[in-house]
Parts: C-alpha cells; structure tokens; sequence
C-alpha cells in the first residue's frame, strides 16, 4: 500500500519533466515510429495544376529535398496516384496554404487530417488556390516544400526559422528539418 508521502516524489518528477519538456525547444518532431514505407529514394511525384501559378513553385520545392544529405530523390510524373500527389484547387474558406494527408496502399486516407498513426504509403498534398491571406505568393515554395516535409514524416517544430515552423520560417530544409529526416529513415 502506498501511503500519501510515498506519492510526492513521483508527483514531482511528472512536475519536473512537464516543466522541463515546455521549456526545451525542440529540434524537430517526426511522426516517429511512423514513415513513409520502402523510404524516400526512388519516388515519385504528380504536379496537379490546372492554373498554372504553382507548378514551377511546387517543383522547386520538391528540388530543394532532392538536394538535400537525407536521401529523397522524388522524379515527376505526368499522371496521379504517384508517392506525392500536389493538387492545386479552391478547397473553401480555409485557413491553410496547403495541407498534407496520408494514404495507405489501397488509397484509403490515415487518420483522415491527422498525422499518421500508422505506416504510409503516399501522400495527397491540397494547395490552396487562390490563396488565403496569409499565403503570399512569396511563399509558394516554401509551402510545397513544407508540406512535403510532413510527406516525409515531419510535424511542426517549434524553432523558427526552420521550414518545419508553423507558419514555415523558410522556403528550403534547413539542418534541423534535414537532422529530423535523417533520424526518421
Ligand atoms: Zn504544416
């Protein structure tokens, strides 16, 4: 039987690593233990862009992983249903640029706009066309680029600067979003 003083020092310790936990800033966050399977060399992707204002953007985004040490290498395709599918369209009022889901093998969404709770096999990404406020035309390839960091198994950080920021601090991975895919595959 535990008395109550027996209580206190584990009480504590919980208190300890919460306050110690908010305070850190944390390099990066992964979707760890889960990716994307098979890895991130030798894939592909699709460019849906029926307007035309995003494709060269979308495309310099995607270069800008390939040019990375984490091993992705994502070479275009003219059709969908590839390993990264960006699709450019009005999707309504909402608050995004773009936002990243999680296919299984069959096509069926995981955790439907959550991040993933399982093994992956694609990536439907949606980009906001026109669009919304706060997605200057500026930041179209850090928003492909960004939303292909969560394709590749990266949640938001919370260090700025880095292009898994939210709202994203650069165009281009910088090292601490690099570090977080490196640590995934
Ligand atoms: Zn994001």
């Amino acid at each position: 039987m535990f008395s109550k003083k027996r209580r206190i020092i584990p009480l504590f310790l919980i208190v300890m690593i919460t306050f110690f936990g908010t305070g850190q800033v944390l390099a990066y966050v992964t979707t760890s233990p889960y990716k994307l399977n098979g890895g991130i060399s030798g894939k592909t992707f699709y460019v849906g862009d029926p307007s035309g204002n995003w494709g060269s953007s979308i495309r310099s985004g995607v270069t800008a992983w390939n040019a990375t040490s984490t091993g992705a290498s994502y070479a275009e395709k003219s059709t969908n249903n590839q390993t990264l599918d960006f699709f450019v369209g009005n999707f309504g009022n909402v608050s995004w640029c773009g936002f990243t889901y999680y296919l299984d093998s069959s096509g069926n969404y995981i955790n439907y706009g959550g991040y993933p709770n399982k093994n992956w096999s694609r990536n439907s990404v949606q980009i906001q066309e026109p669009p919304v406020s706060g997605c200057p035309a500026y930041s179209k390839k850090a928003t492909a680029a960004h939303e292909m960091g969560h394709a590749l198994g990266l949640k938001h950080s919370d260090k700025s600067g880095v292009l898994m920021s939210s709202p994203t601090g650069a165009d281009t991975p910088k090292t601490d979003d690099i570090s977080g895919v490196n640590a995934l595959y």
